[in-house]
């Protein structure tokens, strides 16, 4: 699965791109409607739950409990499927 930023209610503040442990998210270029920069999912293969299809499962989700505004939320469809940790 892939954390997923969600333009609408993201403001910009980076918080995301300093915790993540991996450098899964990074600073963003474009403008969003609502005036802020929201950063960019550029690596989500480097995410500790990429192999992983439940978000009860997760064993980090430092970027999401960061995020003041709630802007990340888990897509649980992205990743590897045929590669899914078994748990
Ligand atoms: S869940 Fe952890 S590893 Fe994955 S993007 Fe967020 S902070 Fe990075
Ligand atoms: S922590 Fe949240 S509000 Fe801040 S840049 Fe990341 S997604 Fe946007």
């Amino acid at each position: 699965m892939e954390v997923r930023v969600n333009p609408e209610y993201c403001k910009g503040c980076r918080l995301c791109v300093i915790v993540c442990p991996h450098r899964v998210i990074e600073e963003g270029t474009e403008l969003s409607e609502k005036g802020y920069i929201p950063p960019i999912v550029s690596h989500p293969e480097k995410c500790a739950n990429w192999k992983r299809t439940d978000k009860r499962k997760a064993v980090c989700e430092m970027c999401i409990l960061t995020c003041p505004d709630h802007a990340l939320e888990w897509d649980e469809k992205a990743g590897t499927k045929a590669e899914a940790v078994e748990e």
